[in-house]
């Protein structure tokens, strides 16, 4: 099989050398072409079945290929798929309607195709305040466009770009002090995750977002929270936030709104609401009608087959189960709900990913010594079972390579 799908160009070897051949090398070369998906599984070229645990990093929220986001798609692709900013398309009405809903509040919401457009977007608003200085945290991912990447508080990622617009201060993450002496009365913005997924999903001490909201509030500083990771369920709650009660004035989305179509959302509440007047931004796609379509079918099917519970009692299974197994390997395990966190001992993240691998086990090595875990939000407790079973032996499998290295 596998030689006859790489003389037709189409296995994984080839593939990926057709892929080294015209694609710009920003990402690396990925490790695996993936051709069909199906629920939590995918399938590489040459057959192999994976259980997903990556979900295209918490985008595919209710797996791949849901009936319900078939059917909005294709249906909606099939009447109209596309009207541009110059006219009205309902399910664009409808989702921004939805969105406000689940959060609880009147506010208004700007439509883009991802997440750092998203912040872009909530970028330009704090600008809109008058005020130019912002407050982000160390560790924190907010994308990668200028302004966007401006908050993200990772150097490596922003010094080949400098000077990237000002006037950004970054604080360690989860200090509530460093944060009070940072923001003052000249102070935008202050962005921040729920929790920080593309840093190793690291959890704030309990009560750090409701100190920011009383922060901010004391300066007349606007609150965005980055749900782009955390929200539309995947901790067990439509907003992470909405853990310690919190309410922000911006709050952006992204990855898991759109069930594997590309949209992102910036939704603002109060005066942060008003700030964007005619002509002050816009994109093309935004509102698309098609990704909106699909998006409604995520947000009904998490609410019609109760996922929000089910991701509660998932998430509790699969921690329960990772601390059960007492590896060796294992210092920690943090996160909330289907976004997990294995803190290994030691710099194995990539080992352990190629030997769950080799196993059918898709995970993310997060970072150098951080396995992500973020299955579809309807991963049943079979496959739960199944994953841990497999991550175990991956787990020994690294152990014993490691053990013989030194
Ligand atoms: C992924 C992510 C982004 C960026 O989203 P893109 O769609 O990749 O631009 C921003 N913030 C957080 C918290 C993210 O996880």
């Amino acid at each position: 099989m596998s030689d006859d799908a790489d003389n037709t160009g189409a296995g994984n070897a080839a593939l990926t050398r057709r892929w080294q051949g015209v694609m710009m090398d920003n990402f690396g070369t990925p490790r695996l072409p993936l051709v069909k998906g199906q629920g939590t599984r995918v399938r590489d070229a040459e057959g192999n079945e994976y259980l997903d645990f990556v979900g295209g990093i918490a985008v595919n929220s209710l797996g791949h290929a849901h009936p319900a986001v078939v059917r909005a798609v294709s249906e909606q692709v099939a009447s109209l798929g596309h009207v541009s900013n110059l006219f009205i398309a309902e399910p664009t009405v409808r989702l921004a309607e939805r969105l406000l809903e689940l959060a609880g509040r009147p506010g208004r919401v700007y439509f883009s195709n991802s997440g750092a457009e998203a912040n872009e977007a909530a970028f330009k608003i704090g600008r809109l305040t008058g005020r130019r200085h912002m407050v982000s945290a160390t560790g924190g991912f907010h994308g990668r466009t200028m302004g966007a990447l401006a908050l993200t508080g990772q150097p490596a990622k922003q010094r080949p770009f400098q000077p990237l617009p000002g006037d950004v201060s970054h604080v360690p993450y989860g200090d509530v002090e460093a944060l009070r002496a940072a923001v003052t009365p000249h102070t935008a913005l202050v962005m921040l995750e729920p929790l920080q997924g593309e840093n190793g999903v690291v959890v704030p001490p309990p009560g750090y977002l409701r100190a920011a909201r009383e922060i901010t509030a004391a300066t007349g500083t606007l609150l965005v929270l980055d749900e782009i990771q955390t929200g539309i369920g995947r901790t067990g709650r439509w907003f992470a936030a909405q853990a310690e009660g919190v309410e922000a004035d911006v709050v952006t989305l992204a990855k898991g709104l759109g069930g594997g179509l590309p949209i992102g959302a910036t939704l603002a509440f109060g005066a942060a609401a008003e700030l964007l007047t005619p002509g002050a931004h816009g994109s093309t796609f935004s509102g698309n009608p098609v990704v909106c379509a699909a998006a409604l079918a995520v947000l009904d099917t998490i609410e019609r087959a109760d996922i929000l519970d089910h991701v509660t009692r998932a998430g509790e299974r699969l921690r329960r189960g990772l601390k059960t197994l007492g590896h060796p390997l294992v210092r920690e395990v943090r996160g909330a709900g289907l976004l997990l966190g294995v803190v290994l001992e030691g710099d194995l993240a990539a080992r352990v990913q190629q030997a769950a691998q080799d196993r059918g086990v898709l995970v993310n090595a997060v970072t150098p010594d951080v396995i992500r875990l973020a299955p579809p939000l309807i991963v049943s407790d079979h496959e739960v079972d199944t994953f841990l079973d497999c991550f175990r032996a991956a787990l020994s499998e690294t152990l014993g390579e490691a053990l013989t290295a030194a």
